[in-house]
């Protein structure tokens, strides 16, 4: 939402609380066949690119969520080859996935190809890694995707989603996890951006439960700063096929790239569970 002094305000839902960024100019505005696709310019955050009138990236601080939805799973699975990216269309996640030199595939499936066409022209430090021969951009819908796949046909599957409404939903559903769990390897897990635990914790709660009825034994939900997003306080969840809470730590101390959050201490720091959330779902 615009305002008249030319501020973008985010309100988020139920929770009577919104984000605000003063914007210098607005750079593009369409509606593409699955959301309405709007990209600013702002005066201290960058570009600034807004899905049915949610942000979802900015220049300024999208390296938060791109790395801690992609590194840790990286570094917990044991040897991950084959990496899915659902949703994820502004490449940010993609880029990260492929700084792994154990990784000899990364396939990027979103549903809307004009994400990734408005990111190679706004944002494009993202879409720096698109040629690199082991990705594979595909513009289908990603519940179909997993569904489709045939068993152990991938290590790790990042859910690098809009929120649950619209094209999203049956990305937080139980039959989603479970063709997931279907076609991931034995040490497979998915990873779902889950969030805020401030804001909403019945969604978390039902997204874990999904999880689990699917057949995903151990979960872990980790904890990072998202300035842009409702409350700036976001969680991504992993749910795996085998326990998460090791990780592969000297790899990761010696990770032969560079990062601008990630390291072994922030690792270390997202897995540590906040009271509130220990006393609603354990660990
Ligand atoms: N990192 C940002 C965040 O979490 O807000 C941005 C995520 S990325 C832009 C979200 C993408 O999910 C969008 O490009 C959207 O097209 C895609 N998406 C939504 N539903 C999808 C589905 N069913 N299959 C594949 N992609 C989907």
């Amino acid at each position: 939402m615009m305002n008249p002094s030319e501020w973008f305000t985010e309100e988020a839902p139920g929770v009577a609380s919104a984000f605000s960024l003063k914007v210098t100019k607005k750079l593009h505005e369409e509606q593409s066949p699955f959301q309405h696709l709007e990209i600013y310019e702002t005066e201290s955050f960058g570009n600034l690119m807004v899905i049915d009138g949610c942000t979802m990236v900015s220049t300024r601080d999208n390296f938060f969520y791109h790395e801690m939805i992609s590194h840790p799973a990286l570094y917990t699975h044991p040897d991950p080859k084959r990496v899915w990216i659902i949703g994820g269309g502004d490449c940010g996640t993609l880029k990260e996935v492929l700084k792994h030199p154990t990784v000899e595939k990364a396939v990027q499936i979103d549903i809307d190809e004009r994400v990734t066409r408005l990111a190679e022209i706004y944002f494009p430090e993202l879409c720096e890694s698109n040629g690199d021969p082991r990705a594979d951009l595909k513009f289908i819908d990603g519940i179909k995707w997993v569904k489709d796949a045939e068993p152990n046909s991938v290590d790790i599957i990042l859910v690098d989603s809009t929120d649950p409404a619209g094209p999203a939903e049956g990305l937080f559903s139980e039959a989603f996890y479970r063709d997931c769990f279907n076609c991931l390897s034995e040490n497979g897990m998915v990873v779902q951006q889950s969030e805020s635990a401030l804001f909403y914790m019945k969604l978390i709660g039902e997204m874990r439960g999904a999880m689990q009825a699917a057949g995903f034994p151990h979960l872990q939900t980790l904890f990072f700063p998202q300035c842009i997003y409702p409350s700036g306080w976001w969680s991504a969840t992993i749910a795996g096929k085998q326990s998460l809470k090791q990780f592969r730590e000297r790899d990761a101390a010696n990770k032969p790239f560079d990062t601008n959050f990630y390291n072994v201490d922030i690792h270390k720091a997202a897995l540590a569970q906040p009271e509130f959330f220990k006393k609603a779902f354990g660990g």
